[in-house]
């Protein structure tokens, strides 16, 4: 499981400057579980983001938004809704954002961060990787993971060793960076790419200490059993 919260409500309302219209994706997996993007938060987002003046065009909790056969047919019936947006706000982990990105031609954005459990989870077939960093940055890089999709986690733009688009340290994968540029310009939003992002926290990517004592970390730890007579 991917565990999320939702981003500061000031931080969201932030990424919507300029924007009137906005489609809401929440999804029905982690997102629902972690209590940060399920139908009772999405339907939340919409009363918040109405009061501050903004024209929900319609929203969707999507099964599992890493997956993108149920993206595909849960948002087909909707796409005229989506279309209708400015942009897409994705309430979920930083794979379903990623995967919301790559699949709507519009600007997405993160509604949350994945929180750091330890270790690494939720492996699929999907390309889109998170390292649950704590501090979504997929803002600014046109919804695609700078930490996974650059073998330096570089936050600020290429390194500039890219051979033929391909990455100086993995020559087997496409440089990270170039992705990032092509799909920012894609959706017309290069001008995210003149913020500076500050300097990563790193401490967000240790589990906190208010999650060690939580059932769900007994649980992931295997210390929890689920037997006949437990309710
Ligand atoms: S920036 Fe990358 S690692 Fe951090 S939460 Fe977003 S998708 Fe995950
Ligand atoms: S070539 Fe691209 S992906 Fe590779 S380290 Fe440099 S910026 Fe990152």
């Amino acid at each position: 499981m991917l565990r999320s919260e939702q981003k500061p409500f000031e931080e969201i309302l932030g990424y919507l400057e300029g924007e009137k219209k906005i489609f809401i994706l929440g999804c029905d997996g982690c997102a629902q579980a972690s209590g940060s993007g399920g139908l009772p938060q999405v339907l939340e987002m919409r009363e918040r983001l109405q009061k501050e003046g903004k024209k929900v065009t319609g929203q969707k909790v999507v099964d599992f938004l890493c997956q993108k056969a149920l993206v595909a047919s849960g948002l087909r019936p909707l796409e005229d809704r989506v279309m209708e947006a400015d942009s897409v706000l994705v309430l979920c982990c930083g794979v379903g954002v990623q995967t919301a990105a790559a699949m709507i031609a519009k600007p997405v954005h993160p509604g949350c961060n994945t929180i750091n459990m330890g270790g690494s989870r939720g492996e699929w077939q999907g390309s889109e990787r998170c390292m649950e960093c704590g501090d979504c940055l997929l803002e600014y890089t046109g919804g695609i993971c700078p930490l996974t999709a650059c073998s330096k986690g570089l936050r600020n733009g290429a390194c500039g060793g890219a051979s033929n688009s391909k990455c100086e340290v993995s020559p087997e994968k496409p440089c990270g960076w170039e992705l990032i540029y092509k799909r920012l310009k894609e959706v017309g939003r290069l001008d995210v790419m003149k913020k500076f992002v500050p300097p990563k926290a790193w401490n967000k990517m240790r589990p906190r200490p208010e999650m060690l004592s939580t059932s769900l970390w007994a649980i992931e730890q295997g210390d929890e059993l689920i037997q006949e007579g437990v309710g």
